[in-house]
């Protein structure tokens, strides 16, 4: 009696734990016999089928879901009756478009399917995958300059086409490598392998010059850091903006403000100041050979080579304020240097310098003659003024099919890198005599020309180059 009590309690406590346990089960979960009648479910399973579990209860799974006939759920199905492997799969409801995850096992001679809605999750992973993608898009196409860095040994992982161009590489080329086999920073340190004291919320801005392998021109970016994840990997993120023709712009247009004022007080007021002077220097002229007056003879040439020096610098300043060539002729640079030459051979000769020609067959251009003398004077003046005795100036022109170009070299003391954005400023100067106005007239009168002037400078020398544009 005793026994048949216990069993019969044993039968209703496993009763009732098996539903129990089947309902307990957050997932849906279905038991089919070996013919796909369902025999067990949970009320789970309800939400799976949208259906009621009398309804359910003993009919053939594919009465009640043929959509899934022939899909990969029915071959998962019929292959774990025959091998017993356990297995799991993801299926997209036909109807119902919800995401599942079935999980199937066997027990005994019964297939048991847990069903897991996995909708959110899968919508949440296509989004991330789309979101992916758009930053990739961004990346991609982005005209900014972005690389992906590796924190720990600061190799590139990735780069996208503006930062390759800009670079001068190919986008393979530069991956795997290091920021020192691409460029060379000028100011500051790119992409540090540590984070900066003044770092916060993991990004960091700032403006950096740097120089690539591939180009003698340095550039200046305003780099943003951003440190992230990939794949569990720590990198940054660097974003650069390349300001340099913004900081040309603003040089420029400081300059022309300066040239702007300088051009309008230089009208008005010269004129005024050089009658004056030519009344003072007359006099002084005629003083100067006078009975009693030949002790102070030396004092007489000083103040007369002053109130030259003063005339000079009201010549230099009408010059600046000038807008149009006046007198527009077709002349071959290589004229202008020989007409200028003597003068200064002469003038080298005197400071024991030595002066080279190197003339090229050159093209006509549209040039004022009087204006281009100027030019080549300054600037052979200033090379003169920078070398040592025994230094050498150069001169030479040569020419393409769409520019003739003059170039002055020296083996000078070159400009200290620090006053380099300082030349061509009016009044910039670093002599004691110095008026600061030889390049900034140069400068307007090769504007006018529409040429440029540009220079490279290191402690080795200094070279400027006009390049002149030949009209067809
Ligand atoms: P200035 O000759 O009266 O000083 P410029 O406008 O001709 O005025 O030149 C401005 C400054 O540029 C010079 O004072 C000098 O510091 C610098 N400079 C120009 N040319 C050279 C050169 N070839 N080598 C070194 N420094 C130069
Ligand atoms: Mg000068």
């Amino acid at each position: 009696m005793k026994i048949d009590n216990y069993h019969s309690e044993k039968c209703k406590l496993d009763e009732l734990l098996s539903s129990h346990f089947f309902n307990c089960i957050p997932e849906a979960c279905v038991m089919l016999d070996p013919w796909f009648y369902i025999v067990k479910m949970n009320s789970q399973a309800e939400e799976f089928f949208l259906l009621p579990q009398e309804y359910l209860m003993s009919k053939p799974f594919w009465e009640i879901a043929p959509q899934y006939i022939n899909t990969n759920i029915f071959h998962a199905m019929y292959k774990i009756k025959n091998d017993r492997q356990n297995t799991s799969l993801e299926f997209c409801g036909s109807i119902t478009n919800r995401w599942f995850e079935a999980n199937l096992c066997m027990i005994d001679k019964y297939i048991v399917v847990f069903f897991k809605n996995i909708t959110h999750h899968k919508h949440t992973q296509n989004e991330l995958l789309r979101a992916q993608e758009r930053l990739s898009a961004v990346f991609h196409n982005s005209h900014a300059l972005m690389a992906i860095v590796n924190q720990d040994n600061n190799q590139f992982v990735s780069v996208n086409d503006s930062f390759a161009d800009f670079f001068g590489y190919s986008a393979n080329e530069i991956i795997g490598k290091t920021k020192e086999d691409i460029f060379e920073t000028l100011n500051n340190q790119f992409f540090p392998p540590q984070i900066p004291e003044d770092y916060d919320n993991n990004s960091f801005s700032k403006l950096i010059s740097v120089k690539s392998k591939s180009s003698d021109s340095s550039k200046h970016i305003i780099i943003t850091s951003e440190l992230i994840n990939i794949n569990e990997k720590p990198c940054r993120l660097e974003i650069g903006i390349d300001i340099t023709d913004n900081l040309r712009c603003q040089k420029e247009l400081r300059r022309l403000e300066h040239l702007n004022l300088l051009g309008q007080m230089s009208a008005s007021i010269a004129h005024e100041i050089r009658n004056p002077l030519q009344t003072v220097k007359g006099f002084l002229q005629l003083l100067q050979f006078k009975e009693g007056i030949s002790p102070y003879q030396t004092h007489f040439n000083l103040m007369i080579d002053e109130l030259n020096r003063a005339n000079q610098i009201i010549t230099e300043l009408l010059c600046l304020s000038r807008t149009k060539p006046t007198n527009l002729k077709m002349h071959t640079i290589n004229d202008i240097i020989n007409s200028v030459l003597p003068l200064i051979e002469a003038q080298a000769l005197a400071e024991d310098k030595i002066i080279m020609v190197e003339q090229m067959p050159v093209s006509p251009t549209l040039l004022d003659e009087d204006e281009i003398k100027q030019v080549l004077l300054n600037i052979v003046k200033n090379a003169l003024e920078a070398t040592k005795s025994k230094g050498c100036v150069k001169i030479i022109s040569e020419s393409n099919q769409t520019s003739v170009k003059l170039i002055i070299c020296d083996n000078g003391q070159g400009i200290p890198p620090e006053l380099q954005d300082n030349i061509g400023m009016p009044f910039f100067t670093t002599k004691q005599n110095g008026t600061g106005l030889g390049l900034p007239m140069s400068l307007s009168i090769l504007e006018r020309h529409n040429a440029k002037l540009d220079f490279i400078s290191d402690k080795n020398g200094t070279s400027f180059i006009i390049i002149f544009p030949i009209v067809a």
